[in-house]
């Protein structure tokens, strides 16, 4: 190699990888795959992964790192926000700047696919993707652009068309009927590509357990499955969506309830509540207040005006306002049944549902945090909703969502401890994304940056 080439690989190359270690030394490590923290230890992050992990009087600091100083600070695996629908790329820099590191997005289009591979070349900072394909719903289907399937026979293809895109699992929608449903479990299955989504409208919460549907978002088929005996809403035959089921939380048994999770745990079925996009729902003046939240700086023109109480693209704005009243109602009961999963032991993952009305890129992460707070949760189990368990959903324990030698390098440095108050998550000193350290300065600058110009639109 030439002196020429040399120099300039040896200024280009900081700004791009990174490749000098990165080491916290004196810190408090939370590894999250047990309830501890870890004192007085020296991490060092080589090439994207964690090379060492030990006491600080025990692990060598390499002569070129890049030292932070971790005395009084914690340092915990980055988060994942298990439900979001990212359409609009100035998000990604958003969940990023709040220590979300992993996405779970819920309704893919080539967009994703292209903005996983950026990120992958680093030419764009965002947290890692998973992407389901185009939502798979009956006909017509609840939003544009799923693919409605309505012939059992056409399931094979369909789900070979997703994976052939790199899709990495299924969504099932309310629509689908029973026969298009168990025709895609069985072509999934064949594919590897597994079933993470609703539970439609044709089955119950029973069908999707014997179909082991692996995760279920929003506690569907929940609430129909645990009516009181007496329940008005009757308990078995209202199949009649969304509105219907968050009415339906306010008759539920607690014995059901406990027998229901039960089975769900039985059944290794991840369940992924989403509570904080409920707690959005608003109209009118409500809505113009969440509108007005600080946060919504961040939050580029394109969506808040998507998001305008008065817009026609906004859903929430053309519904009843009982409905809305009635979702918004629901979290509690929700929040009950959440409790009762972890009591019998059941996956519970952290998501947000992201992209809908009010409900903010990353922001959000720290709410539903504090909503499974409320339910119950320890910050401990909280968290582990968000890191080693969202992990362990995606059969991707060993690569993120603890902090151990050979896991990638997404973290999270804080000035406090998250274990004794989730809080404490949002207090950023700095983001590790896949090696590449983010303090919280620069966070905060580029932020503001974002604020101004859509300020000067
Ligand atoms: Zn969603």
């Amino acid at each position: 190699m030439n002196l020429a080439l040399s120099l300039l690989l040896a200024f280009a190359w900081p700004q791009e990888g990174q490749p000098a270690p990165l080491v916290f030394e004196h810190v408090a490590v939370v590894p999250m795959d047990r309830e501890l923290v870890l004192q007085d230890h020296t991490v060092v992050v080589r090439d994207g992964r964690i090379a060492a992990l030990g006491p600080a009087s025990e692990v060598a600091v390499p002569a070129d790192a890049t030292r932070i100083d971790g005395r009084g600070r914690f340092l915990m695996p980055g988060l994942a926000d298990m439900h979001v629908h990212v359409w609009d790329e100035n998000d990604l820099y958003l969940f990023v700047a709040n220590g979300v590191t992993t996405v779970r997005n819920m309704f893919g289009s080539p967009l994703q696919l292209q903005w996983r591979a950026r990120i992958q070349r680093r030419e764009l900072v965002g947290p890692r993707i998973y992407t389901a394909g185009p939502i798979i719903d009956g006909k017509p289907a609840v939003w544009p652009g799923s693919v409605e399937l309505v012939d059992p026979d056409e399931a094979a293809a369909v789900v070979a068309a997703q994976k052939a895109a790199g899709y990495d699992f299924l969504k099932p929608y309310a629509r689908l009927s029973r026969e298009c449903y168990e025709a895609l479990v069985i072509t999934g299955e064949e594919e590897g590509l597994r079933l993470m989504g609703h539970v439609p409208d044709a089955l119950d919460l029973q069908d999707v357990l014997a179909a082991r549907q692996h995760t279920i978002e929003h506690m569907g088929g929940w609430a129909e499955a645990a009516q009181r005996a007496d329940s008005p809403l009757g308990m078995n035959g209202f199949r009649s969506g969304f509105l219907a089921e968050q009415r339906a939380w306010q008759t539920v048994d607690a014995e059901r309830l406990a027998a229901l999770a039960k089975s769900v745990r039985a059944a290794e079925v991840w369940n992924c509540p989403t509570l904080v996009v409920l707690q959005k729902w608003t109209q009118g003046d409500d809505a113009r207040a969440l509108l007005a939240r600080p946060e919504m700086r961040y939050v580029s023109p394109f969506l808040r005006a998507f998001w305008d109480p008065g817009a026609r693209t906004n859903y929430l704005a053309n519904l009843p306002a009982e409905d809305v009243l009635a979702a918004r109602r629901s979290v509690p009961a929700m929040q009950r049944a959440v409790a009762v999963l972890r009591d019998a032991g059941g996956g519970i993952l952290l998501g947000t549902d992201m992209g809908n009305p009010y409900v903010v890129a990353g922001f959000a992460v720290h709410e539903e945090l504090a909503n499974l707070i409320g339910a119950g949760l320890t910050p401990y189990e909280a968290l582990r909703a968000g890191t080693a368990d969202a992990a362990r959903c995606m059969d991707a324990a060993e690569e993120w969502g603890t902090i151990a030698p050979g896991r990638r390098a997404d973290l999270i440095l804080l000035s406090a401890n998250p274990l004794t108050d989730v809080a404490h998550a949002a207090a950023r000193v700095g983001v590790v994304l896949h090696g590449r350290w983010f303090p919280a300065e620069e966070l905060t600058v580029e932020l503001e940056r974002r604020a101004l110009a859509f300020e000067a639109r």
